[in-house]
Order: structure tokens, then C-alpha cells, then sequence
């Protein structure tokens, strides 16, 4: 059976994840408050409606509980975006993915029962952060407390070493995921290949043995 999503909130988030859901020929029901926000996503969305969301009764005329997931992207308005969280999972929605503005408000959304919290400005920050940090990190992606994916490209120090001279698993408790390599991504690449210069090294582990291994790589 095919996934039916609601996007609540059509603001440059909510609107994206509405208009990329149409691309992969998704359905997907966009809900705002604005008229006019409404109006831009009716030829997008499967259905465009206008309606608060702080509004029990309306949510359930328009059947939210029969959604697989909800994606809440109100962002300014916290209390909305709380309360509207609050309601879905009340309601029995089952999958409830909500956007939090800060730290507090993720805290809030998390109690009361949203299944995802994401908070898409701080995320990015981070992501951005990484990179500019070393310039052997190409992306950063935060799994959980503590742990992450990077993506290193090899220089110098890397090039010609085997991930096996590397040992990465031993050295600093980490592994190597995949290694891309001229548009090639290879999954557990074996311990007898040689590193490439330009070669993507995708290592995940915990950000402190990450951190130690970036701190080796400074100028790679
Ligand atoms: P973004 O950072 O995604 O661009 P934004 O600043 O454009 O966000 P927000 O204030 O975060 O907009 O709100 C996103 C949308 O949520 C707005 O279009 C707003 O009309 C809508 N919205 C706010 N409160 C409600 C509500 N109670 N019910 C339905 N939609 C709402």
C-alpha cells in the first residue's frame, strides 16, 4: 500500500518537502492557514487545503488520523506548532515528524510524543561548520548524540596507503562504510584496496575518535 503524508505549514521547509514529494510522484496532502500559501501548492500537492491546524475538529473532518505521517513545519509559530503536534498524536496519527525553531521547543515536542524532532538551521550550521573546519571534510552527517558520518576526501597523507595499512577500526574505532570513487560508490570496500588521491572516504563512528582523526588529516 503507498505511504499517504500531510505536510502542515508552507513555508520555505514545509513548501520543499511538499514540492519534492511531487517529484517522486508522492502523494501528499499540504495544509496551511494563508490562503495564498494554499493557492501556491494546488497544482502540487494531491490536495491544497486551508485549515489551522490548532483546530481539532477540523483535523479530524479531514481524516489525519488515516495518514501514515505528518510532517508538522510550522516553525515561528511555536505554540501552533506544539498544540498541532499535540493533537496528531492524540488523535492517533502514527508517525509525526516535527520541526523545532530552537532547542526548547525540540525539547517541548519530543515530551509530548512527536516521533521525529528536526531542527533544519542548527543541522545545517553544524553540517557547514564541519566542513569549513578541515578542508579534507566534504560533508558531515549527525546520526545521533555523539555519533556521525563524514565524508573525507584523500590528499597526500592518504594516497597510496591500503584501508588495511590504515586500520582505522584499530587506530581510532572507526570504519570505513564506502569509498566513491570517480562517481562509483563501493559498500565495504575490501582491506587490500589502495587509496586514491580524490577518493571519498565515508567513515562513521564517534565524533571525539572522528574529531581525532580529522585533527591527522589537517592539511591532507
Ligand atoms: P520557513 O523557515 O520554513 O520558511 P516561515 O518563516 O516561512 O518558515 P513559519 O512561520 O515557520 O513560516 O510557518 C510556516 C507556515 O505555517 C506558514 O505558511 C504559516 O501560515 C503556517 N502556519 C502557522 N500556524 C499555522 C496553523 N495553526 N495552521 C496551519 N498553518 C499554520
Amino acid at each position: 500500500m503507498e505511504k499517504e503524508f500531510v505536510v502542515i505549514g508552507l513555508g520555505r521547509f514545509g513548501g520543499s518537502i511538499v514540492r519534492e514529494l511531487n517529484k517522486l510522484d508522492i502523494d501528499v496532502m499540504a495544509i496551511d492557514s494563508d490562503e495564498a500559501r494554499v493557492n501556491e501548492y494546488a497544482d502540487i500537492a494531491t490536495h491544497a487545503v486551508i485549515a489551522d491546524s490548532t483546530d481539532e475538529t477540523v483535523l479530524k473532518s479531514l481524516g489525519i488520523r488515516n495518514f501514515d505521517h505528518v510532517v508538522v513545519a510550522i516553525g515561528d509559530n511555536i505554540q501552533a506548532s506544539i498544540l498541532t503536534t499535540l493533537i496528531l498524536k492524540d488523535l492517533g496519527v502514527a508517525k509525526v515528524t516535527a520541526k523545532a525553531q530552537n532547542d526548547y521547543h525540540a525539547k517541548v515536542l519530543d515530551k509530548i510524543g512527536a516521533d521525529t524532532v528536526i531542527h533544519p538551521e542548527r543541522d545545517m550550521g553544524r553540517r557547514l561548520a564541519h566542513k569549513l573546519s578541515n578542508s579534507s571534510i566534504m560533508d558531515y552527517l549527525e546520526l545521533a548524540d555523539e555519533h556521525s558520518i563524514v565524508e573525507i576526501i584523500a590528499g597526500p597523507k592518504l594516497e597510496g596507503m591500503s584501508l588495511l595499512d590504515l586500520d582505522l577500526r584499530a587506530n581510532y574505532g572507526l570504519n570505513i562504510i564506502a569509498i566513491k570513487r570517480n562517481g562509483h560508490i563501493t559498500v565495504s570496500p575490501d582491506p587490500g584496496e589502495y587509496i586514491q588521491r580524490g577518493d571519498i572516504l565515508i567513515v562513521i563512528g564517534h565524533d571525539n575518535d572522528l574529531g581525532r582523526f580529522e585533527s591527522k588529516l589537517e592539511d591532507n
